[in-house]
């Protein structure tokens, strides 16, 4: 029986609540009177019903797409403006007991040379990524209670934390583990984390009972909670995903969907983050085994109907996509990139065969200051910011700040001085000079006056030496 209220993952992500959109979004896929009815709604910037967002999802009138995507872009423009936050990803090891049929650190693979970064590893990947001008990491790690215990993660967040190297500095750590108990959670969220991520892979209760035949991870209810027990243990930003090509995509982002209403009713925050992820190539992987592949239309509307139906989460698209494809989506949607990433445990460090313990292949290549670059030259605004986080806006104060719109006043000036900084400190001339004139620019967008002067100032500051200004 379906209840958004529920704490239990077959209540609130009902196997036959999602069968009846199915039926319904099929049914009225090309209804035109029912698509205006969402489209009107849905322009209001509130987010809409599961059910209407997959109608939208399903939506084969050419016309309509036009006015969904455009919407799209449209609320993307209003709650995040032209800002792309950007992040790396750091594997600390890959030592795992888990069978997930889809992942090359199974349990199973005994082929893949395991890895796990001493404390001393963790500080040279860490000035590594610094050197590139990160400030931003995901924190990511197989599930080993013995070879990764939490004590593992703990330390190496206070490790990454405590790295002063040039003007380089982490500001925010994601975590991206199994999911735990809500003592671990609470310790998590004294560590500092920023947000909490974990996918859910599948929501579809019998495939994912597949794809994950042993290991804890296998406990389709436990992983499904997850989120309400990290929230119990005082984390507030949490960031949800499906890995698209495991099951059918219909069914995922039905779930998706219902997982984020159930989190804003039971919870009273919404996701800080939707991951938008799909199955690569690795090691022993063949993502042509499990026949859900979607297309690039597909990934691009489904990122689309996600940005419509949760308009104030933020979304993230990783290095699995290719360059062309994490075009075709930014304006779509999404709000955070990775740049420069390692899919392997030491990659940032390590010249030689770094591929050997990689997660799954990238789809970008480029590196951070090329990433940027191209960034910039499609319009976009990079921004390396933290504030939000080390402020204590998280979970509903953060989503307020992004409902009241104050966004402009606040991001925008804290993302043009966070990109001042990256200029200043690591990036190539030909990107520099073409920064310079976008925060000159950015600059006069910003429509509070006194935060405009202010902003300025600071900037003029950051030439001068000074760093780690924010609104
Ligand atoms: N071990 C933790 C867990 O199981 O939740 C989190 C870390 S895991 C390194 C991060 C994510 O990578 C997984 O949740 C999964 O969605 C994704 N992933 C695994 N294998 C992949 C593949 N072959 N292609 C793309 N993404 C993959």
């Amino acid at each position: 029986m379906y209840n958004i209220m529920s704490p239990k993952a077959e209540e609130f992500i009902s196997d036959e609540e999602i069968r009846r959109c199915l039926a319904y979004a099929e049914e009225n896929k090309n209804n035109r009177e029912v698509i205006d009815r969402i489209l009107e709604e849905a322009r209001k910037m509130k987010g809409i019903s599961h059910q209407d967002a997959l109608v939208l999802l399903d939506c084969e009138l050419e016309d309509k797409n036009e006015e969904i995507y455009q919407l799209a872009r449209d609320i993307k423009q209003e709650f995040y403006g032209n800002r792309i936050v950007m992040f790396a990803p750091l594997y600390l090891s890959n030592y795992c007991i888990n069978g997930c049929e889809y992942c090359p650190y199974h349990a199973r693979n005994r082929q893949i040379p395991r890895k796990k970064l001493t404390q001393e590893e963790i500080r040279q990947e860490v000035i590594a990524l610094q050197d590139m001008g990160h400030k931003r990491l995901a924190l990511e790690a197989g599930e080993d209670p013995i070879n990764n215990p939490l004590e593992y993660i703990l330390e190496s967040i206070k490790t990454i934390y405590s790295i002063q190297h040039k003007n380089g500095a982490i500001r925010r750590v994601n975590v991206n583990i199994a999911a735990t108990t809500v003592e671990n959670y609470r310790k998590l969220k004294e560590a500092g984390i920023g947000t909490y991520i974990l996918f859910q892979e599948t929501y579809n209760k019998e495939s994912y009972e597949q794809l994950h035949p042993s290991g804890p991870k296998s406990d389709y209810a436990y992983h499904t909670e997850a989120m309400d027990r990290a929230m119990d243990g005082g984390i507030d930003d949490v960031g949800l995903g499906v890995l698209f090509g495991l099951n059918n995509y219909r069914y995922d982002f039905t779930g998706i969907i219902m997982h984020a209403e159930h989190l804003e009713a039971y919870k009273g925050v919404g996701p800080h983050t939707i991951s938008v992820p799909r199955l690569r190539r690795a090691d022993d992987i063949d993502p042509d085994v499990f026949d859900n592949g979607i297309s690039d239309d597909m990934f691009a509307k489904i990122v689309a109907c996600i940005r419509i139906a949760v308009p104030y989460t933020g979304m993230i698209v990783s290095t699995r996509e290719s360059p062309k494809s994490r075009e075709r989506v930014l304006n779509l949607g999404i709000s955070q990139i990775s740049g420069g990433s390692r899919t392997s445990v030491g990659g940032y460090t390590t010249e030689e065969r770094p591929e050997d313990t990689t997660q799954f292949e990238v789809d970008d290549r480029r590196t951070l200051d090329e990433v940027v670059n191209w960034l910039m030259k499609l319009g976009y605004v990079p921004s390396f910011c933290t504030a939000c986080y080390r402020e204590g806006r998280t979970g509903d104060r953060f989503m307020s700040l992004l409902k009241s719109k104050q966004i402009v006043n606040c991001c925008h000036p804290n993302a043009l001085m966070t990109l001042k900084e990256y200029l200043e400190d690591y990036a190539s001339p030909e990107t520099r000079e073409i920064g310079e004139a976008l925060i000159q620019k950015e600059l006069q967008t910003i429509p509070n006056p006194v935060v405009r002067k202010k902003a300025g100032e600071y900037i003029d500051n950051i030439h001068e030496g000074k760093r780690d200004f924010r609104f």
